[in-house]
């Protein structure tokens, strides 16, 4: 197939938002949609780098808002879609090691009963009992949810991008955006690699990318990209199937089962802004010495894989998902800040109700709007790894 010359909506970038929001568009009829991904296959940037963690864990009602739109959709996933996206409940079990942690905990599980969400609070003695392979003698409290989980963010970004496709919106990798065009303040294209596309709306869904794609429309937007990397093991004859996902969060250090081994991260506080993907050798050697620590079995598994990917970080860890009021017709949904898989179900979702009904009626996303960052109404997430 080849690229239009024009078309209503482009989404810039095809990973986890972008496939989503176009599937969205389509599935309310709205499907003179072009999807536009820069790399070879589609869900090769932040998506296709991601632990596959999902949640209801979060500090703010927003964020946890998010996972109870989104975590039901991935349920239905399969249903809907055709596509089996590997979805296991696990559970998430934080690790609280210091008095502030486990005093902001108490708060964010507060705020979860309040939402519905059923987070058990754990003392010390009942962490080390549930988990008797790790070393937690410093754990003074935990908080764990039994329908947190993993899922496939590959299988759910192709679920999505052949959902929209056989819907009628078009999708294309190995296309490149370098220009937005506008007049009058309105948006009147793209520029690619490849040709230009009139069209009247464009959707930014460029992921650790999107602050640089924003700068084509001459729109700024605080999102930095920023390294975290992630390690798979040989197997681990020893590991129970309900290893639930561990993170350490004072060490931002997690685990979860992966296959017949595990898959570790643990993110770097000294990394620094950029779009460096390699990985960081020195931190990985510190990484696995702080992981085996925590849980010790480690020591005996080799290094299966290991890759970096880049967060999409706000100045509050919380995306943006609006139209940016500068240019009539430029959309963002970017900057989930390193926990946007799992919102993605419903950020495309919310984002096509803004395109098509002038706002978002699913949920009240009003607080993640572009102009908070100017006008100082910032939304502090506190679970973040
Ligand atoms: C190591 C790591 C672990 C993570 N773990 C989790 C987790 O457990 N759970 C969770 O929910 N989230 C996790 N995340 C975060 C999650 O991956 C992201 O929040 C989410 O995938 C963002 O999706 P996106 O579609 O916005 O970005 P992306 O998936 O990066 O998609 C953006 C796409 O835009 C394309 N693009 C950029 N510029 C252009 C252009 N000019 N033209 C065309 N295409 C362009 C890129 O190639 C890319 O494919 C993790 C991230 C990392 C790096």
């Amino acid at each position: 197939m080849s690229l239009p010359s024009t078309t209503q909506i482009v989404i810039i970038g095809g990973g986890v938002m972008g496939a989503s929001t176009a599937y969205h568009l389509a599935k309310r009829g709205c499907t003179d949609v072009v999807l536009l991904e820069k790399q070879e296959f589609f869900g090769m940037g932040a998506t296709g780098k991601c632990a596959g963690g999902i949640r209801y864990q979060f500090s703010t009602a927003v964020n946890i808002q998010l996972s109870l739109l989104s975590l039901p959709m991935l349920d239905r996933f399969e249903e809907e879609l055709g596509q089996a996206i590997g979805i296991r409940r696990d559970g998430y079990l934080f690790l609280l090691t210091n008095e502030r942690d486990v005093a902001a905990f108490r708060q964010n599980v507060a705020l979860q009963h309040s939402l519905g969400v059923q987070t058990e609070w754990l003392d010390g003695d009942e962490v080390r009992r549930r988990v008797p392979l790790l070393a937690a003698d410093d754990v003074l409290a935990g908080a764990f949810h039994d329908k947190d989980g993993l899922a496939d963010p590959n299988s759910v970004v192709m679920g999505y991008v052949g959902g929209a496709r056989r819907l009628g919106a078009r999708a294309f990798t190995g296309v490149t955006v370098t220009g937005i065009t506008t007049e009058h303040g309105r948006i009147t294209g793209v520029i690619t690699d490849q040709g230009r596309i009139a069209c009247q709306a464009v959707v930014n869904a460029a992921g650790p990318w999107a602050g640089v794609v924003s700068d084509l429309a001459g729109v700024p937007l605080p999102i930095t990209p920023l390294r975290r990397q992630i390690l798979t093991t040989t197997a681990i004859p020893h590991l129970p199937p309900d290893f639930p996902f561990v993170l350490d969060f004072a060490q931002s250090l997690y685990f979860h089962r992966e296959g017949d081994g595990l898959l570790t991260g643990q993110s770097n506080p000294h990394e620094t802004p950029g779009f460096d993907e390699s990985v960081d050798r020195d931190w990985e050697m510190e990484h696995m010495e702080a992981a085996i620590k925590r849980l010790p079995l480690l020591e005996r598994a080799g290094r299966a894989s290991h890759w970096a990917g880049l967060y999409e970080v706000t100045p509050d860890a919380h995306p943006v998902i609006g139209a940016a009021p500068q240019v009539e017709g430029y959309y963002v949904v970017a900057g989930f800040s390193g926990h946007g898989f799992m919102h993605g179900p419903g950020a495309g979702l919310l984002m096509s109700e803004i395109i098509l009904d002038g706002r978002a009626t699913t949920l009240d996303i009003s607080s993640l709007d572009y102009n908070r960052f100017a006008e100082g109404r910032l939304i502090r997430e506190y679970n973040v790894v």
